[in-house]
């Protein structure tokens, strides 16, 4: 039994080495901000999603320490059973006023608050009109809705109403969006999509996950961007990327936020947050609103790596965002780009069929704040020498 079970896996992993499509992991040894040091060599990375260098700051590490200290490394279960700690309430009540909403909930990662949420509101007999570029965590939380699925063009609005008049013979629709797009780094026009969801009597929900921290005058996101804070029916989005944590969240009405404590699966049935990450995202979000300077250096950085980009014509606009995408084209040649750049020492992921259309392959700069003027003068070199 077990040797048929173990050619079983045998035959899928000699198939996605046979397409091209492997996956393996790199052992990273230790690192320090944007200094990494994988398989016994240092490199500079412009991978990760630390955009602010938050994780490794001294207040956010003191805070995830003391609140080990005071609650222990885990919650100890489930919120609705006895790990509902203060530390949560805390931190979905800054969560909530920091996007500008009565409530938040917390859930143990970003993935599971889209799955979660989604969920609860929709039924098989409902619609979903969603953006064709956004995260795998909508898209399977979608399929696991038994809703019909209506894809629409990226950030098309044309195509949105498109779908909205498809899905009049839905019971309940809702249009679902990243704001800030995860692979292309563009924005999409929330204060439209908002409108136009409202207009055929659907909810609309963004996906904050790379917008929390980042746009806005004050790094609010997308509505703040818009000027349209409260006109988002859903506003999700992670503590994992800019905010240096680990955890998802659910902002909205009181309501929305009473509805996901007795309807989302995702959120009855798993752990409470851990402490130290409920602490550590409670405190990064503190930092973003008195140190708007680390957002202020972000962009600087956004800014030399859009120069020197489209000074090389791997961009024909700059990005707003920092990530920062550059199209290279063919599988083979973007791998062999980013070996050139591993070469020199540079981690420049590469982005490549399924994440990416075929042939639409591209390294994906993220920029942070911690990376230093020789870090990025070292990406300049090694983009030229492309
Ligand atoms: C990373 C990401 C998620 C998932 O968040 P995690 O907290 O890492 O699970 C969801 N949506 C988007 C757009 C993301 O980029």
């Amino acid at each position: 039994m077990r040797e048929l079970f173990e050619k079983y896996l045998e035959n899928r992993l000699a198939q996605a080495r046979d397409s091209g499509l492997y996956r393996t992991l790199r052992a990273v040894d230790s690192f320090d901000g944007p200094e990494v040091e994988l398989e016994g060599r240092k490199y500079i990375s412009f991978a990760s999603n630390d955009y602010l260098g938050l994780s490794r700051h001294p207040d956010v590490i003191a805070a995830a320490s003391e609140a080990i200290g005071k609650y222990g490394a885990g919650a100890g279960a489930s919120r609705l059973v006895i790990g509902d700690l203060a530390i949560h309430r805390e931190l979905e009540k800054q969560i909530a006023t920091f996007k500008g909403r009565e409530a938040a909930r917390v859930f143990a990662t970003g993935y599971l608050a889209n799955i979660g949420a989604i969920n609860s509101l929709i039924k098989p007999g409902d619609a979903i009109v969603s953006d064709e570029k956004n995260h795998s965590s909508i898209i399977d939380a979608c399929r696991l809705s038994g809703a019909k699925i209506l894809v629409y063009r990226h950030l098309d609005m044309n195509s949105l109403r498109e779908k909205l008049e498809e899905a009049k013979e839905f019971n309940n629709v809702l249009v679902a969006t990243e704001s800030v797009f995860s692979i292309d780094g563009d924005i999409a026009p929330v204060a439209e999509t908002a409108r136009l969801a409202k207009e055929f009597g659907a909810w609309s929900m963004i996906d904050e996950a790379h917008a929390t921290g980042i746009i806005g005058a004050s790094g609010r996101g997308s509505e703040e961007l818009f000027d349209c804070t409260g006109e988002i029916d859903i506003v999700m989005g992670t503590f994992s990327k800019a905010v240096g944590s680990q955890g998802g969240f659910i902002a909205g009405s009181e309501r929305l936020a009473e509805m996901m404590v007795n309807s989302s699966r995702t959120f009855i049935y798993s752990t409470g947050l851990a402490p130290a990450a409920s602490a550590s995202a409670l405190e990064s979000l503190r930092i973003m609103e008195r140190a708007p300077e680390l957002r202020e250096r972000l962009f600087e950085n956004v800014d030399f790596v859009n120069q020197v980009a489209l000074k090389l014509g791997m961009r024909k606009t700059p990005s707003e965002t920092p990530v920062i995408p550059l199209t290279i084209g063919g599988e083979a040649e973007a791998v062999k780009a980013f070996e050139m750049m591993k070469d020199r020492g540079l981690i420049v992921p590469v982005m490549r069929y399924p994440t990416v259309p075929m042939g639409e392959a591209c390294l994906r700069i993220s920029a942070s704040t911690l990376h230093t003027t020789e870090h990025l003068e070292k990406l300049a070199d090694g983009l030229a020498a492309l």
